[in-house]
């Protein structure tokens, strides 16, 4: 091998990693006028668009106002139409973040419970500065119930519905008949375990048993790569095997540090896990653990339902 090929090989490595370095994040058309945006930032949503000549509707947004705009420029290259709506799917910043970038005049949707999780801390916030946060919430159509709007965008019917708590009290499911693709906001994570807000973990899988009945073909997930049934079916395993588990040494009397011990999840060993977030297998263990507390809790180490 000469230096000259040497040369060259070395150039090309430099020019992969380079290219790993700079990886943008990526879209791909998944329907007819339908679009899934995978950011290329761990810490921020990804989003779904929808794109007619008269509008766009834009499920969750990013971070921040750069990882907004950052999505913005995609739909741009994509359509020049107002983003008329934007679904959160729930209230966690990292969904709602690029808000105001995206789409100005926009008209959020949302469930009652996250519009009321935002404003929430917010208030006394306002009383303070005397400015007013969040406000693209000025414009926010909400929903109580399970069923949310059905929306024509163009000539696709969008179905939007809460399928009670789960990873949040108040999740909004993104559902395109037409497209046969969902948009779960973070029900669903590919490949990862997931943060748990205090939702309800047993309600959370027969949310998930719920997607999986209907014809979908590409689910576009909270975060990380674009998925299909396989991985939706996978990720519903892990929580109802951690479900189980958690459940029977519970039973037995286990207290939480053992049973985070003794959790058998090498099924899901390849599930990222991520400790800053309390997304790992012993802090889903914490989280369905303390959800059974709070529902029956145990005195002296017995169920207080056997006293
Ligand atoms: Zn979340």
């Amino acid at each position: 091998m000469n230096s000259r090929t040497l040369d060259s090989i070395a150039g090309f490595i430099a020019l992969c990693l380079l290219s790993i370095c700079a990886s943008a994040a990526s879209v791909h058309k998944i329907g007819p006028d339908l679009y899934a945006y995978i950011s290329d930032n761990d810490s921020s949503a990804n989003s779904t668009f929808l794109i007619s000549d008269r509008g766009i509707l834009v499920v969750d947004t990013g971070l921040n106002s750069q990882e907004g705009r950052k999505l913005l420029d995609e739909i741009r290259k994509i359509s020049p139409a107002p983003v008329r709506w934007i679904v959160n799917t729930h209230y966690h910043p990292d969904h709602r973040g690029g808000n105001s970038v995206v789409g100005p005049d926009a008209v959020i949707i949302s469930t009652y419970e996250t519009r009321m999780a935002v404003l929430r801390p917010q208030h006394q916030q306002d009383a303070e500065t005397g400015q007013q946060a969040a406000p693209e919430y000025q414009l926010n159509e909400v929903f109580a119930g399970t069923r949310g709007p059905v929306l024509f965008v163009g000539e696709h019917e969008v179905q939007i519905y809460h399928p009670g708590p789960a990873h949040t009290m108040g999740d909004a499911v993104v559902y395109f008949p037409d497209q046969h693709a969902i948009a779960s906001g973070d029900l669903f994570l590919t490949n990862s375990c997931p943060a748990m807000d205090n939702g309800d973990m047993e309600n959370w899988i027969a949310a998930l048993d719920q997607m999986l009945a209907l014809p979908v073909e590409h689910v576009v997930p909270g975060h990380f790569e674009l998925a299909t049934k396989n991985e939706l079916r996978r990720f519903r395993n892990y929580l109802a095997e951690l479900r189980d588990q958690v459940a029977r040494m519970r039973g037995h009397g286990l207290p939480l540090e053992r049973i985070q011990k003794l959790l058998m999840l090498s099924a899901f060993k390849t599930f990222r896990q991520y400790p800053q977030y309390e997304a790992t297998f012993k802090d889903n263990a914490a989280a369905y653990y303390g959800q059974l507390e709070h529902r029956r809790p145990r005195r002296n180490g017995r169920k207080a339902d056997e006293h």
